[in-house]
């Protein structure tokens, strides 16, 4: 086993073994930063245990740093935390856990290094690193954790029902560490966690949602979603989800099944983007399929206006599952209400009035409605697949023609309703609201060119038709 530390970090562990012998306490590093250096994955911070008071050991290694960093700490759970340079150090007494049924309060005591290893949520989590002079850089490994990240699975190292049952949150996290490092869930955890689903709902929704977004933010999130769903945490957390399964048929003809179908498009969408907030447009684009979905005979299975519904579920979703109830929210919502735009846009002949319509109701977010729609493409017929490219491709340079002439993507109106008002001389009133709007609609129109001495024209127009006249 080989574990790669950068100068930077034998540095800091270093200062930390000095300081615990100074104190003399033993002190380990622990959890997920050896888990990831054996992976092999980025750290941002580490973890460090002590058989005594973290907070006293933090304060010690924090003496060993010029300029002295400080020590941000919370008494109450014993725990202490510096940060050297963008790295974080978190420092916490070794405790031994016991759980009450009803309540995720832990009665939490101090404890050997081993107590402390057996609260720990999987073997792969649960390693640690002697940082102690006799045997500086030992693995302690008790529950065989290596040879769990050599065969990529995830496992609790006491029985499952019990490690869930103290925080049901680790049936959460379980499925989140397959998606992030595309592992395995052994067999008997994840038959735990069937069992022991309707726990979950005793945890608080920030925690569970954190984990979705980790979900979101892995490279495959299919896995992760996958999982939920066969484990019975989807239908509880988030059941709209859920309802996505299946595909029906009515005289022969069936439909696609909409979960796979979002899961897809999920996945294709992480290929293009890193954006939490695109990714998560992406798995609500079809959530109102279930909810709009018709038989029609001679047809077959039509999903009219999934798009303007499942927009406005979005505000519902997101306050159940607490994302922010901020322009975040109001992206994805106006995503999932425009994704079939660029699609009807090529139904027809383009003209640059529905161009022109599009780059208006996107605004800005037209490239990331373009991908979206593109990620979308999931058929299996590759002919299909090509068409529906080229049709987006000719939409894209079209697009950009447009705005090119027109700039239609940030539009401001060339008219106020301040000049509108100066003009006729009108206090703010209804007549108003309908020149802005006519002006707004020639110009979407292409009856008019975007531009002042245009806009100005068509007002004066528009007002008299409404016998107003220019004061
Ligand atoms: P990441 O930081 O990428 O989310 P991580 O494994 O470091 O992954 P943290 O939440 O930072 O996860 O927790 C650090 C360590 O604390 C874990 O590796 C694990 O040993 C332990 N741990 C965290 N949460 C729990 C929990 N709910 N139950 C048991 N142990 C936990
Ligand atoms: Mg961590």
């Amino acid at each position: 086993m080989h574990i790669k530390l950068n100068d930077k970090e034998q540095f800091i562990l270093k200062k930390i073994s000095n300081a615990s012998e100074t104190l003399n306490v033993k002190a380990f590093v622990i959890g997920g930063f050896v888990r990831d250096k054996i992976i092999g994955r980025a750290t941002k911070d580490a973890d460090i245990v002590c058989l005594g008071d973290g907070i006293e050991l933090a304060n010690e290694v924090a003496k060993l740093f010029s300029p002295k960093p400080n020590v941000s700490f919370f008494k109450n759970f014993g725990t202490a935390q510096i940060k050297i340079d963008e790295f974080e150090i978190e420092f916490v007494g070794a405790r031994r856990e016991s759980y009450d049924f009803n309540s995720r309060k832990p009665v939490v005591e101090s404890g050997s290094l081993e107590d402390d290893q057996n609260r720990r949520d999987f073997t792969i989590n649960a390693l640690a690193i002697s940082l102690n002079k006799n045997d500086y850089g030992t693995l302690i490994d008790p529950f065989n954790g290596i040879n769990d990240i050599e065969k990529k699975i995830i496992q609790t190292p006491l029985p499952p029902l019990q490690t869930f049952s103290d925080d049901p949150l680790r049936m959460m996290r379980a499925i989140r560490f397959a998606a992030q490092l595309n592992f395995v869930i052994a067999e008997e955890t994840f038959e735990a966690i069937i069992k022991d689903a309707e726990r979950i709902k005793i945890v608080s929704q920030e925690r569970i949602t954190d984990e979705l977004n980790k979900i979101m933010l892995s490279s495959k999130p299919s896995i992760g979603w996958d999982l939920l769903s066969k484990s019975g945490l989807l239908k509880i957390i988030f059941p709209q989800m859920m309802a996505l399964h299946g595909a029906e048929y009515v005289d022969g003809k069936g439909h696609k099944d909409n979960f796979y179908h979002t899961l897809e498009v999920l996945d294709n969408i992480c290929e293009q983007s890193n954006d939490l907030w695109l990714r998560w447009a992406a798995l609500l684009h079809d959530i109102a399929k279930p909810i709009t979905k018709k038989f029609e005979e001679g047809h077959g299975w039509t999903f009219h206006g999934h798009e303007v519904v499942g927009a406005r579920m979005v505000p519902k979703i997101f306050a159940k599952l607490k994302l922010p109830l901020n322009e975040k929210m109001k992206y994805v919502q106006k995503l999932v209400g425009l994704h079939l735009r660029p699609i009807s846009v090529t139904k027809e002949n383009i003209t640059d009035s529905a161009i022109r319509r599009l780059l208006f109701d996107a605004g800005n977010d037209i490239d990331d409605l373009m991908t979206l729609c593109k990620s979308d493409i999931t058929s299996k017929n590759k002919l299909k697949v090509k068409r529906y490219l080229q049709n987006f491709e000719l939409v894209q340079q079209r697009l950009e023609q447009v705005e090119e002439n027109d700039k239609i993507r940030n539009w401001q109106p060339p008219i106020t309703g301040e000049i509108i008002m100066e003009t006729f001389g009108l206090t703010p009133s209804k007549n108003v609201g309908i020149i802005k709007d006519a002006i707004r609609e020639a110009i979407l129109d292409g009856i008019i060119p975007n531009s002042y001495d245009a806009a100005h024209d068509f007002m004066l127009h528009k007002a008299a038709e409404l016998n107003l006249y220019p004061v």
